[in-house]
């Protein structure tokens, strides 16, 4: 099937398979010893260790557990550290900056060893990542950086010359790239479903639509007010990344919500689909403002998705745009039908650095920049294992400064000048 003239379904295509469970409402504790705001990969598997390690845990989501980004996004896993080791060193030193890079390296290993050794059920695939590059001059600085990679950072990278791309891709849109062998995919509503079944088998309880409306310090830790009553917390986790509210203003100056957007194609037939990405790889490019995409796990559709909007809430206006955006770099799709549109929340921090710690007593974890599929599970755990006071909680990134900037206040009005602005510069090549 190519077009079957049906309108796109504002749905995930990954919860076809595994939809909302809609348990029946568990009673809710009157007091708890860990309360987690929010049932994404973060808040689950930080729940994981607080019960692992014998405290009384309860995880509450505003909607279904993994409604946010973590049944709604790529499924593309790399090392996914934002800024580069240069960055980070002029900022904090060489010493700190090293140690911030090797966190991005172990969330990468923590992934694939729950998916291999531990037999996570995700649908693992090593099936490596190819990075276009959109200009010449992009091509040379890539292939400069696969060649020159600091000692001890090192990843498996494969420089692609132009003439050579045709192995990766089904497309002359870029000049070349890099194959970074070592990063995979998995099906990200399965991710978070083996999370959720991970944190239930250590004891805790999840408790889904029940909205945390308020956090009030106490003597003996916290009061939360909820949709469904009080419950008196001893720690408080906010998990909530790029959908924390008003709960906590303080976090809410700290983390940028930015829509990202999916499309779906129809099934186009496993062979089609083998002709645009040869290598099943997960695909993105050099460009600012961020394209990805990959085949579905079944091998019959294209899953596309971008920064095809900043605010926009329904994913169906957002669908022109991406199927622009993916025949730019596939022609021969331009009239292929759209089944699934999708859109979820990231959060974006002022560092373009996760953040998790303790602000006044109130725990946090949050900030992953659009790439926490490795993060999230690995950091949710490090803050797990700082709740519960296992020294295996520290990371590179405690203590680090969460900055926010003046007149910011949750709502980006600074997004779209810089969107267009970034536009404009991956049009002219720079
Ligand atoms: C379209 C899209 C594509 C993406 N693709 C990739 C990718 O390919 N690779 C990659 O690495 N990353 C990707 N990401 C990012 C990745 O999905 C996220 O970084 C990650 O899932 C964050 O997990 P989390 O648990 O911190 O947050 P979330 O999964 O967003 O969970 C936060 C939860 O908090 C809940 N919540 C908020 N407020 C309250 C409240 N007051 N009370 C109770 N609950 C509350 C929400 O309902 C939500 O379920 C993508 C994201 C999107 C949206």
């Amino acid at each position: 099937m190519a077009n079957s003239g049906a309108a796109p379904r504002p749905t995930v295509l990954w919860m076809d398979e595994a939809p909302a469970q809609g348990e029946p409402a568990a009673p809710l504790p009157l007091e708890v010893d860990v309360l987690v705001v929010g049932a994404g990969y973060t808040g689950l598997s930080a729940a994981r260790e607080t019960a692992g390690a014998g405290r009384s845990t309860l995880v509450l989501d505003a909607a279904d557990a993994g409604a946010g980004c973590s049944s709604r996004n790529g499924g593309q896993v790399a090392y996914s550290i934002k800024p580069s080791l240069e960055d980070l060193t002029a900022r904090h030193g060489a010493d700190l900056a090293f140690r911030i890079c090797a966190e991005g390296h172990r969330a990468l290993k923590h992934l694939r060893d729950l998916a291999v050794e531990q037999n996570l059920d995700c649908d693992w695939r090593p099936c490596g990542g190819f990075h276009g590059a959109h200009t010449p001059r992009q091509f040379a600085a890539m292939a400069a950086l696969a060649e020159h990679q600091p000692r001890g950072l090192e990843q498996r990278v494969r420089v692609v010359p132009k003439a050579e791309q045709h192995r990766e891709i089904g497309s002359d849109f870029y000049h070349g790239g890099c194959v970074y062998e070592d990063d995979a995919s998995v099906d990200p509503r399965r991710l978070l479903l083996a999370l959720l079944r991970r944190a239930t088998a250590a004891g805790a309880t999840v408790v889904d639509r029940c909205p945390a409306t308020a956090i009030q310090p106490t003597r003996a830790g916290f009061e939360v007010r909820t949709a469904r009553g009080v419950i008196a917390a001893k720690k408080v986790l906010l998990a909530t990344n790029g959908y924390s509210g008003p709960l906590s203003p303080w976090h809410r100056r700290r983390v940028i919500p930015i829509g990202s957007y999916q499309i779906a194609t129809e099934p186009l037939g496993v062979e089609r689909v083998r002709a645009l990405i040869p290598q099943g790889r997960n695909v993105s490019d050099t460009r600012r403002v961020v394209v990805y995409y990959r085949p579905s796990p079944d091998g019959e559709r294209l899953v596309f998705g971008g920064r095809a909007s900043l605010g926009e809430t329904d994913p169906l206006v957002c669908v022109p745009r991406l199927r622009t955006m993916m025949s730019q770099i596939f022609p021969q799709l331009e009239s292929v039908g759209i089944s699934h549109a999708w859109v979820g929340w990231v959060a974006y921090t002022f560092d373009t650095l996760p953040h998790l710690g303790r602000h006044e007593g109130l725990y946090y974890c949050m900030g992953y920049c659009g790439q926490g599929v490795a993060l999230a599970p690995y950091f949710g755990m490090r803050i797990g294992q700082q709740i519960a006071d296992l020294p295996e909680g520290a990371t590179a990134l405690d203590g680090l400064p969460f900055p926010t900037r003046p007149y910011y206040f949750g709502r980006p009005w600074f997004l779209a000048p810089s969107v267009f602005f970034y536009r404009l510069l991956d049009s002219i090549g720079i």
